[in-house]
């Protein structure tokens, strides 16, 4: 037996939808639609166009999958586990975690080592496979410790000795990013 719950909202406001949300799955409802049509037009096609790209990706776009995409798309650097459960406190942590492994299978986002001891994503653009021939540089910064995607940066192909095997690439530089730049003294 599936209920459908339309849930109406009057602007895309991520922490009153993020509660609704907890209640609707604490109440162990899960098919549950968001009505779009009381949404103003900008939030409606932002939603509409996060809809698709989960489509794209062969991802049921459900009303928790849509908001913690929208929160990581609202994000300007790449994120932790820990930093979705801070930013959606109300959402259970086993349905990030889970939508996090999900969206990571699909290739919607990629997963970033920057050396701080917790793997970090961020959102791949539209065509990306993840191959290695696709991978960009990340850059950590020291002051603020947020890792940033320079998509426009690729990965230089490396020649490696004979028999060995390419898997992966991590390539994060460090160093100081473009919002700290300001707070440090240039010759
Ligand atoms: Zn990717
Ligand atoms: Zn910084
Ligand atoms: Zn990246």
């Amino acid at each position: 037996m599936v209920t459908y719950i339309t849930y109406k909202v009057q602007t895309v406001n991520i922490t009153n939808l993020s509660k609704e949300i907890t209640i609707l799955i604490q109440k162990n409802i899960s098919n549950f639609t968001i009505d779009l049509n009381s949404v103003t037009n900008t939030d409606r096609s932002k939603m509409k166009s996060l809809e698709e790209k989960l489509l794209k990706r062969g991802i049921k776009p459900t009303s928790v999958r849509l908001l913690i995409f929208t929160t990581m798309s609202g994000l300007q650097k790449a994120f932790s586990l820990t930093d979705l459960e801070t930013e959606l406190e109300t959402v259970n942590k086993s349905t990030i975690f889970r939508t996090l492994s999900l969206f990571h299978e699909n290739l919607l986002i990629h997963s970033i080592d920057d050396g701080s001891g917790s793997i970090k994503y961020s959102i791949c653009s539209d065509t990306c496979m993840c191959t290695v021939g696709e991978l960009h540089v990340h850059f950590n910064c020291n002051r603020c410790k947020n890792t940033y995607c320079l998509e426009s940066i690729s990965i230089p192909a490396i020649q490696l000795p004979e028999k060995f095997l390419l898997d992966s690439v991590n390539f994060v530089m460090k160093g100081i990013c473009k919002d700290c730049s300001r707070f440090v003294k240039t010759k």
